[in-house]
């Protein structure tokens, strides 16, 4: 079991708008757009909140910053430490950075070098380890011990959970209720927080996850009624390589979310062009994963109000083009 800083129950819908308070002075109010091409190819109204224009290029930095807020004296002191195939990384790291307090990063090898550059570049110490053959949570798990640090998972963390969900928590306010909502899924943080937030302000919206196909852990999970651990799956949505859920995103997940799409590398990267053409906006392959289910399911949708949220934007532009050529 995790070490938490404080919290040891999943989080309320009273939580996500306490984190929207203690991150409003440091994030950004993200816009949310519009595009008639998509409209009109799916048939239905679009809102697109993006979370690729947040600090540091994701929504990760909204959860990071809600869980480094609230420590106390001791530890901002001995500072916090985190394990992360990249966003979450960057979101500590800056976070850390802006309040005065020290972190420690455990990063796989073969994580994006842009990942890298920037969480040292935001002044945490970087220490590496091969994902496939190393358990992170152990390494993260004894640092901590050995450093007094506080250890802030990237997903399975009442704190990290409520600060995803102001993402939705602004769409909603801005956008009023909506039919449906699709919510990229990697280990949860970001769609249990969105479910909490559409449960209060837009009872009867739909709320889905979408996964990558090689990596459908959270779609088995839900349908079993228990947390699947899989092999870390190969696919280019980098942030949602997560082998299971968490012990808090499953709990809420399983009490509120609708049901859990999958979709292939093929269809995340069609829509990266798509956005790239049309929008003029770069977006990772983890942040396409919404949208890839919009489009797939895009016959249920006929004339409804959908919200999606375009997750992140941080993809080495070398690995962008090739996308895009390929
Ligand atoms: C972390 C991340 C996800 C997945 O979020 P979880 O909270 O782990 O489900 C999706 N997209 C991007 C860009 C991310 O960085």
């Amino acid at each position: 079991m995790i070490p938490l800083s404080s919290a040891t129950e999943s989080p309320t819908f009273a939580d996500v708008l306490l984190a929207a308070e203690r991150i409003k002075p440091w994030a950004h109010r993200t816009p949310v757009l519009r595009s008639r091409t998509v409209d009109a190819e799916i048939g239905a109204q679009l809102f697109f909140k993006c979370e690729n224009f947040q600090r540091m290029g994701a929504f990760k930095f909204r959860g990071a910053m809600n869980a480094l807020s609230q420590f106390n004296e001791t530890q901002r002191k001995h500072g916090v430490i985190t394990y992360s195939s990249g966003n979450h990384a960057q979101g500590t790291a800056l976070a850390a950075q802006l309040l005065g307090i020290p972190a420690v990063i455990v990063m796989p090898l073969d994580a994006p070098a842009a990942k890298v550059a920037a969480t040292r570049g935001y002044g945490a110490e970087v220490v590496t380890y091969d994902r496939y053959t190393e358990d992170r949570e152990e390494i993260g798990a004894r640092l901590a011990a050995e450093r007094q640090m506080t250890l802030i998972p990237p997903y399975d963390h009442p704190h990290v959970m409520a600060g995803q969900g102001t993402a939705t928590l602004e769409l909603l306010q801005e956008t009023g209720p909506l039919d449906a909502l699709f919510v990229c899924l990697g280990g949860g943080g970001l769609l249990s927080g969105a479910a909490l937030a559409a449960r209060a302000l837009s009872p009867a919206c739909k709320v889905y996850g979408v996964e990558p196909e090689a990596g459908n852990d959270g779609q088995q999970s839900l349908r079993s009624g228990e947390i699947v651990s899989i092999a870390t799956p190969k696919t280019i949505a980098d942030g949602a390589q997560t082998q299971h859920l968490g012990h808090y995103t499953f709990d809420v997940i399983r009490r509120n979310v609708d049901d859990i799409h999958t979709v292939s590398d093929a269809e995340l990267i069609a829509c990266m062009r798509f956005f790239a053409e049309r929008m003029k906006m770069v977006v990772e392959p983890t942040g396409c994963l919404g949208i890839a289910a919009a489009r797939k399911f895009k016959d249920q949708l006929k004339g409804k109000r959908v919200g999606v949220i375009i997750s992140g934007g941080n993809v080495d532009l070398g690995k962008l083009a090739g996308f895009l050529a390929g």
